[in-house]
Order: C-alpha cells, then structure tokens, then sequence
C-alpha cells in the first residue's frame, strides 16, 4: 500500500510539474490553460452569420427534420418538483484535484499498470473529471486513455433516444474505444431506459436537448426553464448522470433563450445534413476531409443511414488518427471552460 501510495504521488506530482511548465493546470475537473479565451467563432450572441448554426436554414434543416418524430404536446413521464434549480456551470469535482484513493483491489495488486487500470475504472465512474498521467501528453478520461497531442473531434448525435439507431452507432464506437455526444429528447428517455444507461456504462456523453423539443424561441421564459430542467431530471433519474451541455432544438434562439438557458449551449460548425438526404454516403463525404481538430459534427440518432455512415466514419476518422471525444471533453481538453448562457460551436 505504501509502494502505491508513493507511486500514485510521484506520479501524479510528476504530471502537474509537466503541465506547470506547459502552462497547463487542473482546475474544476477539466484541463484549464491560462490564458487561454474561448476562440472568436465560439459567439456568444446570436448574429446569424455565414457558415452559423443560426444563420441560413440550419433552424430550417432541423425543423424539417423533426417533423414526424417530434410529439407535442405530452405529458411529462417524470416530474420532479423538487428539483433545484439549474446550476449547469461543472462545480469543481474534488476527485480532479485529489489523488485517486486506494481501493481493496488497488491495494492488493501491485503493480505499474494497476494504478492506470483503476484510474481508468475511476473516471468511468466520474465522467466529467479529466485524470493526468505520469505521461505528459495522455490523460484518462471516460474510461480510456487520450493522447492530448492527437486530433480531437466531437461526433454528436441529436432527438434520440432511438434505439435501434442507436445502439448501431454506440456499437461502433465501443469497438474503436471512441466516445460520442447524445443530445436527447427528455420525453423519449424512459421508454428507451437501457440504450440510454448503456451510453453511460460505455463512457459517452448524455445530453440535455429539451424535454419535448420545444423551440425555445418560441416560448416565454418559465417555459423555456421547464424545458431544460425537465430534460435534466429525466436523464439522472434514469441514467443517474445529469446533464451539463445542452443542445437548442432547431439551434433557435433569441435573447430571452439565452437568458434562461443556465447550461452551456453547443450548437455546431460541421453539419451533415443527414436528416435532410439520410444517405449514407452523403453523410460520410460531409466528414471525411472537411474536419478539423475541434470540431463539433451535427448528427440525428433517428435514422438507419446515419448509423450505416457513423459505421464508416468512425473506424476511417480513427484510421486518419482523430479520437472522437465527448463535447465537454473537447472543451475540457481544448481549454475552454464551459459557461452557463454562452453559446458554442467548435473549440
Ligand atoms: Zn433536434
């Protein structure tokens, strides 16, 4: 035990003069770099603008693409008066700034890789927490390993839960130990239970995309806060993880949104168009050489072409070296410390 103990602290002591001199601390449970802004194009207001989420017919693309899956109104499966109210920004995790503790099975089994195989069993319990290694340049994260210095890329999928989708796309990702980003409809989440707790099992991302797809612009601002924090409830109830990105329906918003969404907003700056042709191959070739380290890749869960071209691109994008990663850990990893009320689409 005390072999380990020292191991884990020279180790980790041995990370943070690394990342000291790199300029790079930890911070709330996500990589912070000092001085580092959040990039010009992750805007915070709203102007539509050329190749933006919120200009052209993006909110249109989506609109078209609900059609017919969006079920309005409903009554809501879960309801949770008690909930407190939103406190999207990620609270510091002690866990991110303590050394890892010693558990029976750590004591037990010395060894050099005994303390990275529990730190990667820790952080799929602790999955918005970002571990440093003694390796400078690989962290652990959501159950696996990153190599910081490698290509990052968020792959999102929108309006799931949809299971037969779904579990295709959670599939192949699993077999390539890549993670991926379910921005989910808070009233399809208990009737699709398992697919959503086996995202949690396998390290990916569950995210708040309203409880009933509502375009929040179109509504006032109690609504608005209903919506989000609905959406939020049903997710930990069923997953026991709450959500700490959102995505807007349609990407429609205004200011009274922006004042009453109190999570991070992400949108996105690759989109696919995959609801509008759902053709596999028009899918792939809106990813392969248009990506960049960064990017956020808009996707919908609900269809079979985008799990057949998900099959494509996901063992292509890790071919060409990118490690597909969840939205918070893009930021997290990327420097960019999430805030409540902003709005962004690629790190
Ligand atoms: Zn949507």
């Amino acid at each position: 035990m005390r072999r380990f103990r020292k191991m884990m602290i020279s180790g980790l002591a041995a990370a943070a003069a690394v990342l000291m001199l790199a300029g790079t601390a930890f911070a709330d449970g996500v990589i912070i770099a000092p001085g580092v802004t959040i990039p010009s194009h992750n805007q915070e207001t709203m102007g539509p603008g050329p190749g933006g989420p919120g200009a052209g017919s993006a909110p249109v693309q989506e609109t078209a693409a609900d059609q017919g899956t969006v079920q309005q109104p409903e009554q809501p499966a879960v309801q949770n008066p008690a909930a407190p109210a939103e406190t999207p920004v990620p609270a510091a995790d002690p866990a991110a700034q303590q050394p890892a503790p010693e558990t029976p099975a750590q004591q037990t089994q010395a060894g050099a890789g005994t303390d990275e195989a529990s730190l990667i069993a820790q952080s799929l319990q602790n999955q918005y927490t970002i571990y440093p290694t003694s390796d400078p340049n690989i962290v652990i994260s959501r159950g696996r390993k990153i190599d910081v210095t490698k290509p990052l890329l968020a792959l999102t999928y929108d309006d799931g839960p949809q299971t037969a989708a779904g579990n295709r796309i959670i599939d192949m990702f699993d077999k390539y130990g890549q993670r991926a980003t379910f921005f989910m409809v808070g009233d399809r989440v208990p009737s699709r239970a398992a697919e959503v707790q086996r995202m949690v099992a396998d390290g990916h991302e569950v995210a708040n995309h309203t409880y009933s797809h509502t375009y929040l612009n179109k509504v006032g601002a109690e609504t608005i806060q209903s919506q989000v924090r609905k959406c939020n409830d049903v997710i930990e109830q069923t997953c026991g993880i709450r959500p700490r990105i959102m995505r807007l329906p349609g990407g429609n918003k205004n200011d009274t949104v922006i004042a009453n969404v109190a999570m991070p907003i992400i949108l996105w700056n690759v989109d696919t168009r995959d609801w509008d042709h759902r053709n596999v191959s028009k899918t792939v070739s809106a990813i392969m050489g248009k990506v960049k380290s960064g990017d956020v890749v808009l996707m919908h869960e609900l269809y079979d072409a985008t799990a057949s071209a998900t099959e494509q691109v996901v063992p292509a994008l890790v071919e060409q070296g990118f490690q597909l990663v969840t939205v918070s850990e893009l930021a997290a990893l990327k420097g960019v410390d999430l805030a409540a009320h902003k709005i962004y689409y690629s790190f």
